[in-house]
């Protein structure tokens, strides 16, 4: 079995033997793993951990719903840049899924039909009370869907702690932040889902009440619940699907000890500018 001394002590990748201080070109005694593929930085880290950007969070979310084995082997185990990237899906996921509920029940796209949520609408003409009342509408659906992927990831973050303590694998708080925070892509995804799936929903509903649509008035009449719905699961389920990418591919992964790190990219300062040559 597995052990190690700390979280920066070099293991093989695939099988977990302590490989610190064997040469770079041999392989693994235990696997034959190449000891090379093992080294911190074999792990160039995504898109987004190596500059964060609106390209490189494309690029991220593509890599991750194309390539998500590939792109989480290849992750840095570092949390802040990570932490970064899951803020940045889970507030855009919320703001999108804001934005959805407000304008189909402050606009009353579906408000009307559905009981008990009538009051939600606005009616009269655009006052300052109408605008209030959408504001508040649309802070509290962000609050409570921001809330709600912040606790799942937490969830998730303590489950393959918890998972790593009882198989055997390093699963360290750093490991584990890497994984999760690059797995709320599935949150973005899933909020960009539900989000369409309900406006989809919407239309198809008003269409339906207004229409002979025979058989398909039952469906479509629901449609503003169960589209979202099924959004909502195919996003969760890229999230799950990542994470367990992430838990074997990352089980033993490799960092830098921050005392060995390399000043890289340390720009000459004025001091040594002067030394004579
Ligand atoms: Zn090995």
């Amino acid at each position: 079995m597995a052990s190690w001394r700390d979280e920066f002590e070099l293991l093989c990748e695939r099988c977990g033997y302590s490989i610190e201080g064997l040469a770079r070109e041999g392989g693994c005694p235990e696997c034959g793993h190449p000891v090379a593929a093992s080294l911190p930085e074999a792990r160039v880290g995504s898109a987004w951990q190596r500059g964060p950007g609106f390209g490189a969070w494309l690029a991220t979310m593509l890599a991750l719903a194309r390539r998500p084995a590939r792109t989480v082997r290849a992750l840095r185990i570092e949390r802040e840049r990570s932490g970064r990237f899951a803020g940045v899906n889970i507030k855009w996921g919320a703001f999108l899924v804001a934005l959805a509920a407000t304008a189909s029940l402050g606009a009353g796209w579906t408000t009307r039909s559905v009981p008990g949520l009538e009051g939600l609408a606005v009616t009269g003409p655009i006052g300052r009370g109408e605008l209030a009342k959408l504001g508040l509408l649309y802070l509290g659906v962000w609050c409570l869907v921001a809330a709600l992927l912040w606790g799942l990831s937490v969830v998730e973050y303590l489950g393959i702690r918890t998972f790593g303590r009882a198989h055997g694998k390093r699963i360290t708080p750093t490991v584990a932040g890497a994984i999760v925070c690059h797995a709320t892509a599935g949150w973005f995804g899933a909020a960009l889902l539900v989000s369409l799936g309900h406006l989809l929903g919407a239309g198809m509903l008003r269409w339906a009440l207004h229409h002979n649509v025979g058989l398909l008035r039952g469906p479509m009449m629901l449609s503003p619940g169960w589209l979202p719905l099924v959004g909502g699961l195919a996003g969760l389920m890229w999230f799950e699907i990542i994470v367990y990418a992430g838990v074997l591919r990352c089980k033993f992964a490799n960092r830098e000890r921050p005392d060995r790190e390399p000043p890289t990219n340390a720009a000459p300062t004025g001091w040594e500018n002067r030394l004579p040559d």
